[in-house]
């Protein structure tokens, strides 16, 4: 942009921010307005957004609105709901949707209605005193809807399946600046596109998700130390097949950091931590879980009966922020191979920049289910690195090197809300199956024909 032409620019982008403002009732920020930072921060602190307005969104009329004036000008919008993703948006239109936060549980239908802004933590909460509970994800700091838009897969996938499949409508506006109501039977094209396209095709404003009766569960962590890893990763694979779908799990090395937040026996330690949630009594939990006890000695055992809120000491996840990064792939099976496959890439010999690899069982209704348009494998591998400088350079190099030492075990897809822009741009297409991608692409262009909305991000338009 030349010197004449700055001023010109900017005076016709403060009118048309004006513009923005009288069409929508919430607030409507410039760029280069301190709160922005504010308005945007979540989880995740990578993203450095750069947007060319922000809007908090207060209503389904309000994103409408903001979808139209985008599409007029040719701009491209993004959507930060709880800002777990490490996703920047740049030059382009970014709503905000922590306004959008009805949270209504109806105990006689088993369901809840969220807005677009509500993290699971608030579903537990009100769920919990009608004696149910929700399918959330490995945190319930995560928003329902960033992690049901992505199929979403949990601590209790093998029991009731991906987040997706539990949906039963959703209100949503579209990239033709539409607002849709969708189920299984209204517009059913637009609701399979939604539940795995995250904002390919719409903005979710508002969803409907069924509850679960349950109450309380076996289970949490099992840490041990990294000089068991071999044992510990081939006597778990060992026991998946012996599991039924009550039983959830997953096994990960963390090298975990030296910092308070990390308790004393793994501080600064790489360890591997196996993850388990039965659904069933305690009594019957002990003895589902006996086999991997007697592996090796643990570091820390904090398998035991928990109510069913505390879903999150399945994996602890860190709660605080931090800048994250993230990948993975679905994985057709696990056998002592992979294992081995897996050690030798990431296991605890290895300086790495990664503070999680995981192996994820899926099983039971995980494979079972249909909603969505998310692969469904028997198995993933994700892994999570610190997104900070100097390691943002190696980062993602490292970590696709470890996919690509499972690339025989792998189906050829990746889990979208695992999928960093890296990996989207190295692996175009690949959260899809063929397809799956195929049709969420017809629905993406008739529903969002100027493509305005999140297609070009996850590589599909
Ligand atoms: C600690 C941690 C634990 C996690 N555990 C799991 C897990 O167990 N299972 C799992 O599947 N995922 C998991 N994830 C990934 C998580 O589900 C995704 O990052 C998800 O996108 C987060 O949603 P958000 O609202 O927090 O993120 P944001 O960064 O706010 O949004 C991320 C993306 O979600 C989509 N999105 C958000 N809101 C809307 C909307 N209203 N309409 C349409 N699309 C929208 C958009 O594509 C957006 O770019 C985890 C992430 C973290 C950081």
């Amino acid at each position: 942009m030349t010197e004449l032409a700055r001023p010109f620019a900017e005076t016709t982008a403060t009118r048309e921010i004006a513009d923005l403002r009288r069409a929508v009732s919430g607030p409507v920020w410039d760029p280069g307005d301190v709160d922005v930072v504010a308005e945007l921060a979540g989880f995740n602190l990578a993203p450095v957004h750069q947007p060319v307005a922000v809007l908090g969104a207060t209503s389904a009329e309000d994103v409408a609105a903001a979808v139209r004036w985008a599409r007029a000008r040719g701009i491209g919008v993004g959507v930060v709901a709880t800002g777990h993703a490490d996703f920047s948006h740049r030059g382009v239109l970014v709503i905000s949707t922590k306004r959008l936060d009805r949270c209504d549980v109806d105990p006689e239908a088993r369901t809840v209605t969220v807005g677009a802004g509500v993290k699971w933590s608030r579903v537990l909460e009100a769920a919990v005193p009608h004696g149910l509970s929700a399918v959330t994800g490995s945190s319930s700091d995560v928003g329902v809807v960033g992690f049901s838009t992505g199929g979403g897969i949990g601590p209790i996938v093998s029991r009731f399946g991906y987040g997706a499949d539990r949906v039963r409508r959703m209100r949503v506006v579209t990239g033709d600046g539409a607002v849709r109501e969708v189920s299984p039977t209204e517009d059913p094209e637009l609701f399979h596109a939604m539940l795995g396209g995250k904002d390919a095709a719409g903005i979710v404003v508002e969803m409907t998700v069924e509850l679960v009766e349950m109450t309380r569960f076996y289970g949490g962590s099992i840490f041990f130390d990294a000089a068991d890893a071999s044992a510990v990763m081939h006597a778990w694979r060992r026991w998946q097949p012996t599991l039924t779908e009550n039983t959830t799990t997953s096994i990960a090395i963390l090298r975990m950091p030296d910092m308070e937040a990390v308790p004393p026996p793994l501080r600064g330690r790489t360890v591997v931590q196996l993850r388990v949630a039965h659904l069933g009594p305690e009594i019957e939990g002990l003895e589902v879980v006996s086999p991997m006890r007697r592996v090796a000695t643990p570091i820390l055992d904090m398998v035991e009966e928990r109510p069913a809120a505390a879903m999150d000491a399945v994996h602890c996840d860190p709660t605080e922020p931090m800048p994250a990064w993230a990948t993975g792939q679905f994985l057709q099976s696990v056998d002592d191979d992979t294992v081995d496959a897996l050690l030798a890439a990431a296991g605890p010999q290895h300086e790495l920049p990664l503070i999680m690899v995981e192996l994820r069982a899926i099983g039971g209704k995980g494979m079972r289910g249909t909603a969505g348009c998310v692969p469904r494998s028997p198995f993933l591998v994700g892994i999570i690195a610190p997104m900070v400088p100097p390691l943002v350079e190696v980062v993602p190099a490292v970590a696709h090197g470890v996919l690509d030492a499972l690339a025989p075990w792998s189906d050829g897809t990746v889990p979208v809300n695992f999928a960093s822009p890296q990996t989207i741009a190295a692996r175009p297409g690949a959260c899809w199956s063929d397809e799956a991608r195929a049709r969420l692409v017809e629905v993406s262009r008739r529903v969002d024909p100027d493509g305005v909305l999140g297609g070009r991000r996850l590589g599909l338009r």
